[in-house]
């Protein structure tokens, strides 16, 4: 079993096992027959400072900066009224950004509030949904911390295991994707760092996204200690709670397995919508190919003329949901509700929506 990237702790448990899935940013060419490569996807939890991560990676290349759904741009900007708020946004400071591979910067903003960008140490470091992307988190989190100037702030961003566990969110787990922090194991990485946990924010994307302020100098407020008691209390870091994750994940999969079949025995078309990573893991775990749900719309033309990693079904461009309406559509990202159900009128009273 695995050590740690955190804290080295040895001991822990896993507590989600998603099996042999593919590379989730593999989209192979429609006419490329297979087999794809897979590997083992699996969540293990330390039992030392609590970290959620990934056990194994295939070490593939990660998936590139899509077009960023409305509600990650929305949060940004949120984000940055608050951090403007609180003092932390303001004109002449330096900032220095740890960016996600997907895409999501936060720079344009803050460049309109008045900040410089720097290479060297920064009033402001800011990582929004980066430091989950590195397999040795203790050193990513020291340079993180090395890069941080006297008196300024790491301000660190991660969609968090409380609610992933609160919203049975397993399909969160993907292969690049090494960490799933609470808040408890995010303040227990920054301490060997030399930081600690000052104020902290939280906001409804991804249905529970944590803002943590990092200092060296700092001390929790209010919110923050509660936000921790809080996310103690809902098991962040009880292997048997986060197990929860597994059973939620195998009772997931065989639901919506039911539900297409129920569709398909009634001869009703449903389309997919969203060829999101988490739907790669989804659809392999609960055995959904073609003969159920036989294509999924993405408005990347990167994608069209590919097909799902592991089955067979191919990804198209929105006409599809112009044209021969279907009966259904299946999102795998909820959180694009409202902005696919106005770019589509004319679905409205016509398709069903479910949410994957
Ligand atoms: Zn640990």
């Amino acid at each position: 079993m695995p050590s740690c990237r955190s804290c080295g702790a040895a001991a822990g448990a896993l507590v989600l096992d998603l099996g042999e899935q593919a590379p989730c940013d593999l989209f192979p060419l429609v006419t490329d027959p297979g087999p794809d490569p897979v590997f083992p996807l699996r969540m293990w939890l330390c039992g030392s400072c609590g970290l959620a991560q990934l056990v194994e990676d295939p070490g593939t290349a990660e998936e590139p900066a899509g077009i960023e759904p409305r509600a990650l741009t929305e949060q940004a900007a949120d984000a940055v009224r608050a951090l403007t708020e609180a003092g932390i946004v303001r004109p002449g400071a330096t900032v220095a950004e740890y960016g996600s591979p997907h895409g999501g910067s936060w720079l344009p903003l803050l460049r309109a509030e008045g900040m410089r960008e720097t290479g060297e140490r920064a009033d402001l470091v800011l990582d929004c949904f980066g430091l989950m992307h590195e397999p040795d988190q203790r050193a990513a989190m020291a340079a993180r911390a090395e890069r941080v100037a006297p008196g300024g702030a790491l301000l660190m961003q991660f969609h968090s295991l409380a609610s992933i566990l609160a919203q049975e969110q397993w399909n969160a787990l993907r292969h690049g994707h090494f960490a799933y922090y609470s808040a408890p194991a995010a303040v227990a990485l920054a301490a060997p760092a030399g930081l600690r946990p000052g104020r902290s924010w939280t906001f409804p994307l991804y249905g529970g996204t944590v803002l943590l302020e990092l200092r060296r100098d700092a001390t929790p407020d209010a919110a923050t200690d509660e936000l921790l008691r809080r996310e103690h209390a809902a098991g962040v870091t009880d292997p048997v709670r986060v197990a929860g994750l597994g059973h939620a994940a195998g009772a997931g999969a065989r639901r919506l397995r039911d539900r297409l079949t129920d569709c398909a025995g009634s001869g009703r078309r449903v389309v997919g919508y969203g060829a999101a990573s988490r739907a790669v893991a989804l659809l392999r775990h609960a055995g959904i190919g073609p003969e159920l749900l036989p294509e999924i719309v993405d408005i990347s033309t990167a994608k069209h003329g590919r097909r799902m990693p592991a089955s067979a079904i191919p990804i198209v461009g929105p006409d599809t949901l112009r044209g021969d309406l279907p009966d259904a559509v299946l999102l795998f990202v909820p959180d694009l509700l409202a902005e696919v159900r106005a770019a589509f009128p004319e679905l409205a009273g016509h398709a069903e929506w479910i949410l994957a």
